[in-house]
């Protein structure tokens, strides 16, 4: 059920005092996580508050999806502007091009063809493309992702490719009803962070783990971003 415009509030500040204390266990700074709301499924007027709310990175899954609502705000209003947009979902090599017309990032890249297909529309645009890679740390057939086992040759092969601008990690750990049994794969996830942290192009690189459920653990185990969405605006339908 979509929570009602006026609770939105009350939820991020929810967010926001579960990851200060996340935090504070993990003798982190509050300053060092950022809050991406994740819209998919969640209509204008949602996003439109959320973005009042002060939050700066919205996460979707789809370009369709997307491109609806990024097309539905006037051409000069904020709330179009990099870098609140990023892809978070699989994206599909013949939607390249469309994707990059609307997201600052894509935090999915999770194959080699995808990354020279994204390399290639980056050189075209003479502007370099901000990605993040997605790990694979669970066994899970249907999740996408590079293991990190072949993460040091996926990024080798990643020098060739000058228009992708690596930032960091993405992962997503498996389902469970007791948070705490994420902790391995976001451990995991963070070890080959920080492995891989030179390699990374930004000064400040990102890792982004951690969603409703298990955001807490993942902020303990070092998340620079976490994803929300159903916290946030209400749980979705069983079926999205
Ligand atoms: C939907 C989604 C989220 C947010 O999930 P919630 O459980 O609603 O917080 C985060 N990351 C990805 C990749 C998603 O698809």
């Amino acid at each position: 059920m979509l929570v009602s415009l006026s609770q939105i509030g009350d939820s991020l500040a929810d967010v926001q005092k579960k990851t200060e204390l996340a935090c504070a266990r993990a003798k982190r700074s509050l300053t060092d996580v950022q809050i991406m709301a994740v819209t998919k499924n969640v209509p204008l007027s949602h996003i439109q508050e959320i973005f009042k709310c002060g939050i700066q990175f919205v996460g979707e899954n789809r370009v369709q999806e997307a491109a609806g609502k990024i097309s539905a705000w006037p051409p000069d209003s904020q709330i179009r502007d990099c870098p609140f947009w990023h892809l978070i979902g699989h994206l599909q090599t013949n939607k390249v091009k469309k994707a990059l017309d609307l997201f600052s990032c894509v935090q999915s890249v999770d194959s080699m063809r995808l990354a020279e297909a994204l390399n290639q529309e980056g050189k075209k645009r003479g502007q370099p493309v901000n990605c993040l890679l997605e790990v694979k740390v669970s066994e899970e057939a249907t999740k996408y992702g590079i293991s990190p086992q072949d993460m040091s040759s996926f990024l080798e092969q990643m020098s060739a490719l000058p228009f992708l601008k690596i930032d960091g990690l993405m992962t997503m750990a498996p389902f469970f009803d007791v948070p705490e049994k994420t902790r391995p794969y976001f451990r995991a996830a963070k070890n080959c962070f920080e492995q891989h942290k030179h390699s990374f192009a930004s000064a400040q690189p990102i890792l982004s783990m951690g969603m409703s459920q298990d955001f807490e653990v993942a902020v303990e185990e070092g998340a620079t971003m976490i994803r929300i969405g159903s916290a946030l605006f209400g749980a979705r339908q069983p079926h999205q």
